[in-house]
């Protein structure tokens, strides 16, 4: 199983890191240790003092595919929920003004809580679904689809050029703004429209 992320999605939050707008969606991965599910804990990582959230819509591949057509992309998954990509934003600022890879910042142990799965046929419009994260009850991003700078079958057809997606592949598919660092003793919870998909505590 891949968990493949997508970077700079939505124009809001790569304004507010001050990045530049891609020309191409930004891929990179976390390896399946970064999977955190059931509403486990999260701990956060001791060489990092700067773990942010990211809330993200997450999307599970349902068959395998290879260089689909931006057409067909909606046959190769049925369920969505709501992720959240953590992200050592210290570790990462010092990789990326070296160019390096951003691994350290993205793939440690739990680095990728996901919430239930909903069937996408629950959501009323794909490229129109509003999704949040509550910290301690107060509301920290919220985002709609309808902001990606890439939707969701754009998405799969531009990693498939690139990987054979597999059957139980996750896409986290980019964050709106509000990212902030998260500190133990955080509660965390997601939502996809009226759907509470995700929550865990922090320690
Ligand atoms: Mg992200």
């Amino acid at each position: 199983m891949k968990i493949i992320c997508i970077g700079r999605n939505y124009a809001a939050h790569i304004e507010e890191l001050k990045n530049e707008i891609p020309d191409e969606p930004v891929v990179f991965m976390k390896p399946d240790t970064s999977l955190l599910k059931d509403g486990d804990s999260f701990y956060i990582p001791d060489y990092s003092n700067d773990v942010h959230h990211e809330i993200e819509i997450v999307v599970k591949i349902n068959k395998n595919g290879k260089c689909i057509q931006e057409k067909f992309a909606h046959k190769y998954y049925d369920e969505i929920t709501v992720g959240v990509d953590f992200t050592a934003r210290d570790i990462q600022s010092k990789l990326k003004e070296k160019g390096l890879p951003w691994l350290k910042a993205k793939g440690f142990d739990g680095a990728a809580p996901i919430g239930k799965f909903i069937n996408k046929e629950q959501v009323r419009d794909l490229n129109e679904t509003e999704f949040k994260l509550t910290v301690n009850g107060e509301l920290r991003q919220q985002g709609n689809t309808s902001l990606m700078l890439h939707n969701i079958d754009k998405l799969i057809s531009y990693v498939s050029q690139i990987m054979t997606l597999k059957t139980g592949d996750l896409i986290f598919t980019g964050t709106p703004a509000g990212v902030a660092a998260v500190k133990a003793g955080d509660v965390l919870e997601g939502s996809l429209e009226n759907y509470s998909l995700l929550k865990f505590n922090v320690l």
